[in-house]
């Protein structure tokens, strides 16, 4: 058994903001907290704030490697990068690849999955619209086929807990349904389909918008498009890379007034460059270059993933560094955007709070 006796300047610990506060957890799992100071020894003492681990949708690596790799290790390295700033649960996000080559690596993912060292495999592509690829490849974008997604699933056994897809695509709602009934999460993104057509997805099951405003046709108030109809739908989660490079930070501020932190996931859409230095890098097949932190595919303007992770984009809500702390009503809505909305759409009951029998893994602000 190992125990840890966590004692914290301030803790949010079930829904509630304690000054301070502290936290038992054995074997990783909480078992219980409260406020004031510790009833045992501390054996961690925190000057900050203690909040739940955070929980990632949408991660392609960090830390110099992309899940996509066929070293192991180096997933388990990428892994290791996002849970030492504070995720404790980070998706295994794969671009658009050819089918035997998605195959190949849904088969090397899912052992690591199912030993606990990551919540599921996210399949961002193939089944994407060419129009809205973004940094990825449009080449090998395809309709969604029946035959292969009952591959991949097989493949996965269990493990694919998330599927990105363009509605507009020839099968795709058909591939909705095959899915939701599968017990995977369906995200649309990368799509150019009209306002009507998001909602048909997501009468069909889809429940979540890949990186909203990024990789869809944009907003037109005669065109309301996929922006409008993912936000319109209280069925929606919306994914928001809010690291002020692939949205301004009032759209954020925005669309988290307009729907409420209980529909918004932030993102990293991290890629291997996250945590490393300006230089050159690969997302999927295609050649990246980090510069200034931004990452672009090699030649041209299109941004390809980022170099964030959720820590960063929390502290950016909160404007952290600053003077005065957060108040509590801030920090409730940056753990909620961070973790357990997040958790919700993984129906993970076990990861975006901590309370006793939930997963002690938490960040330090
Ligand atoms: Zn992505």
């Amino acid at each position: 058994m190992t125990e840890r006796v966590v004692a914290a300047g301030r803790l949010v610990y079930d829904g509630e903001v304690l000054e301070p506060g502290w936290l038992r957890i054995v074997d990783g799992s909480v078992v219980d907290g409260g406020a004031g100071s510790a009833p045992a020894e501390p054996t961690h003492v925190v000057d900050g704030t203690v909040v739940p681990g955070y929980v990632d949708l949408h991660c392609h690596g960090g830390g110099g490697h992309d899940f996509a790799d066929p070293d192991l290790d180096h997933v388990r390295a990428a892994l290791a990068f996002h849970a030492a700033r504070g995720n404790a649960a980070t998706m295994l996000s794969l671009v658009t690849a050819p089918a035997d080559l998605l195959l190949e690596q849904v088969r090397r993912l899912a052992p690591l999955v199912r030993d606990g060292a990551a919540p599921g495999i996210h399949l961002e592509g193939p089944w994407l619209s060419v129009a809205r690829c973004g940094a990825q490849n449009p080449a090998a974008m395809r309709d969604p086929d029946p035959a292969e997604i009952d591959a991949l699933l097989k493949a996965g056994r269990g493990t694919i807990a998330m599927v990105t897809i363009a509605p507009e695509r020839t099968g795709a709602l058909a591939a909705i349904e095959r899915l939701v009934a599968a017990g995977v999460v369906v995200a649309v993104g990368h799509t150019d389909a009209d306002y009507d057509t998001v909602r048909a997805a997501v009468d069909r099951g889809a429940t979540v918008a890949t990186h909203l405003f990024n990789g869809m046709r944009p907003f037109g108030h005669r065109d309301p498009g996929p922006v409008l109809a993912l936000l319109d739908d209280p069925r929606v989660v919306v994914e928001l890379i809010a690291d002020g490079v692939h949205l301004d930070d009032r759209v954020v501020a925005s669309v988290v007034a307009g729907v409420g932190t209980g529909r918004v996931a932030l993102v990293s859409d991290a890629m291997a460059a996250a945590g490393m230095a300006d230089g050159p890098y690969r997302l999927g097949a295609l050649d990246v270059t980090v510069s200034g932190g931004v990452a672009r595919l090699t030649g041209s303007e299109t941004i390809a993933g980022s170099t964030a992770v959720v820590a960063s984009l929390v502290e950016r809500r909160l404007g952290l560094p600053r003077a005065d702390e957060p108040s509590p009503t801030e920090l409730l809505a940056a753990v909620a955007m961070s973790s357990t909305t997040p958790a919700r759409v993984l129906g993970r009951s076990d990861l975006g709070v901590l309370r006793p029998g939930s997963s002690g893994s938490y960040a330090v602000l």
